[in-house]
């Protein structure tokens, strides 16, 4: 009779030890990247986890998809980098740095660990990239109301917090409806992406803006007081009115007007962007095309 074989690999103890140290290092790790869909998090708790195998004095990451270049450490003359990818997707590029070379082996085992880290990037990628959808305003790619109800309250605890000023433009344009009766919601849908871009390259990166509603927007001014917040606004309005939309045959010629405010103590959203509002209805009554303060 034949015996049956055995589904049995003999190894020898020590590279059964080897190859359960290694395995229990790659599952570690994995855990520990479960925790976190932030790219930054990721990253750091991967270095963490690697700093006793892979000593290294520096790490740098670079995702130009996301707009990230984050760098910890004190960049050594020895450095090894890696650009991750999975299925054809990029997923930024990894580099550590120390003083001395890095061995062949260390190469090897670095190599074989960044396996764990790979999918919880793409993860991490799909999460950004759904949540960057949630927060976007499809006709003109400003953040949307969710997103400035979110950064708001964000912004006002973190300005108490610091001592610092905060300050609000709310921007409403002129008889839009007027765009819309004349032409059509084809062109006043491409008027208010047009006014949109308009409104970001007046400000500075820092700077977001949202759209509020309808043809409304609101930049937020973090570290800005209410005299800076005016300038900001005049700039605004002045870029607004200086340019021209070509819709076929006619040129279209677009104002807006602004109301400012700067928080004060004791407010909160509400009260902040009440203030705008207010103030910007002023500038309506006022004959439009201006800025007022609240
Ligand atoms: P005012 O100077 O007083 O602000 O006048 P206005 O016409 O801008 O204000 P009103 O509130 O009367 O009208 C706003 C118009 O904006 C009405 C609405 O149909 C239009 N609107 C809002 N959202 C959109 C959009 O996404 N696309 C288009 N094409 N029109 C929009
Ligand atoms: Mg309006
Ligand atoms: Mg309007």
């Amino acid at each position: 009779m034949r015996e049956k074989a055995a589904e049995l690999a003999i190894v020898s103890n020590k590279s059964f030890e080897a190859s359960t140290a290694v395995n229990l290092h790659h599952f570690d790790i994995s855990s520990a990247l479960q925790t976190s869909l932030e790219f930054i998090e990721l990253i750091t708790i991967f270095c963490n986890k690697i700093q006793a195998t892979i000593p290294h004095n520096s790490a740098e990451y670079v995702n130009g998809e996301f707009d990230l270049n984050f760098s910890r450490g004190v960049i050594g003359r020895h450095s090894c980098s890696y650009a991750l990818k999975v299925e054809d997707q990029q997923l930024g590029e990894l580099k550590l740095t120390r003083s001395q070379r890095f061995s062949k082996d260390e190469l090897r085992m670095l190599e074989s660990l960044l396996c764990c880290l790979i999918y919880p990037l793409k993860n991490a990628t799909l999460f950004q990239k759904a949540l960057q959808m949630a927060y976007t305003d499809p006709l003109t790619k400003t953040h949307n109301r969710t997103a400035f109800n979110d950064t708001l309250m964000r912004e006002i605890i973190r300005a108490n917090r610091c001592g610092q000023n905060l300050s609000l433009i709310f921007v409403d344009v002129d008889h839009f409806k007027s765009i819309n009766d004349q032409y059509g919601h084809h062109c006043g849908d491409m008027a208010l992406a047009s006014v949109a871009s308009w409104i970001k390259d007046s400000v500075r990166a820092s700077d977001v803006v949202f759209r509020f509603g309808g043809e409304e927007f609101v930049i937020l001014l973090a570290d800005t007081n209410l005299e800076s917040a005016d300038t900001i606004a005049e700039r605004v309005r002045s870029d607004i009115e200086s340019h021209t939309l070509a819709y076929g045959m006619d040129v279209l010629n677009i104002t807006a007007s602004l109301g400012v405010s700067t928080l004060k103590d004791n407010d909160d959203t509400e009260s902040l962007i009440k203030r705008a509002d207010t103030a910007m209805y002023q500038a309506k009554q006022r004959g439009r095309n201006r800025v007022c303060l609240g």
